[in-house]
C-alpha cells in the first residue's frame, strides 16, 4: 500500500498486479479491474466503486469482483462490458461523471497496429476506456490496454500514472517511455507487464517522474 497527499486528505493506493489495482480516499474504496489470476478477492474490503476498462476476462472478471461487490457497489464501465444491471453506468470515450465527489473522466485507450492473427485489433478504438480519476485535484490516469496514442497529448497534468507495457496487446518499452516522457506524470507505475526491468526503464525515463515499480 502506497500513500499520497492529495490536496484533501491521503489517497491509498494498492498494486495487485497485471492491471488490478485499488484506491481508498476519504472512506470510499474503488477497485479497478481486479482480476483474479493475480489476486484473491476473497475477503477483501467491499467495493464502493468498481472501474472497468473493457471486456477482456483479464479485465472484467466476475470471479474477481464477486466477493468485494455489494447490492450498493456502483460500477463504472466501458461501452464494451455495457449495462448489465441497474448498479452500472457505461462512459463512452470523452464521457465524464462525478461519483461522490470523485470526478471520473473517460479517455480513448485502443490499438493503432496491433492485431490478432485474424487481423482485429485487440483493442479497437472507441469502445475500450481508459480513465483520469480527479481525487480533488490529485490526477490519476489509468491508461488500460491501449498503444501510445495521439489523444495522450492532450491529457491534463497528471500526478500519477498507470501506463501498460507488453506486446502484443500494448505498448513496447521505448513506446511505455516516450508516452511516460509525453505525459510527465509525477509518479509513475508500469502495470499489464509480462517482465519488467526497472533500472533500464529508470535510465530513460524524464528524471522528473519517479518510476515506483
Ligand atoms: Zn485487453
Ligand atoms: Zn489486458
Amino acid at each position: 500500500m502506497k500513500t499520497f497527499q492529495t490536496p484533501q486528505g491521503e489517497l491509498r493506493v494498492e498494486v495487485f498486479g497485471h492491471a488490478s489495482v485499488m484506491f481508498e480516499f476519504q472512506g470510499k474504496r474503488i477497485y479497478v479491474d481486479p482480476w483474479s489470476e493475480v489476486c484473491s478477492f476473497e475477503g477483501k474490503a467491499p467495493a464502493d466503486l468498481i472501474l472497468i476498462t473493457h471486456n477482456h476476462y483479464d479485465h472484467y472478471d466476475e470471479k474477481a469482483f464477486g466477493p468485494v461487490q455489494t447490492p450498493r457497489t456502483t460500477f463504472i464501465v466501458s461501452q464494451n462490458v455495457g449495462r448489465v444491471d441497474d448498479r452500472y453506468t457505461v462512459l463512452a470515450n470523452d464521457e465524464v461523471c462525478t461519483w461522490q465527489g470523485i470526478e471520473v473522466a473517460a479517455v480513448e485507450s485502443y490499438n493503432i497496429k496491433r492485431r490478432n492473427p485474424s487481423g482485429e485489433l485487440f483493442h479497437p478504438r472507441g469502445v475500450g476506456n481508459g480513465y483520469l480519476l480527479n481525487f480533488s485535484g490529485f490526477m490519476v490516469y489509468l491508461a488500460g490496454d491501449t498503444e501510445p496514442v495521439p489523444e495522450m497529448q492532450e491529457l491534463p497534468r497528471v500526478d500519477l500514472a498507470f501506463l501498460p507495457k507488453n506486446l502484443p496487446y500494448t505498448m513496447t518499452d521505448e513506446e511505455f517511455i516516450k508516452a511516460a516522457n509525453l505525459i510527465k506524470p509525477k509518479y509513475l507505475y508500469a502495470y499489464h507487464f509480462f517482465g519488467i526491468d526497472v533500472p533500464a526503464l529508470k535510465k530513460e525515463l524524464d528524471p522528473s517522474i519517479e518510476l515506483l515499480n
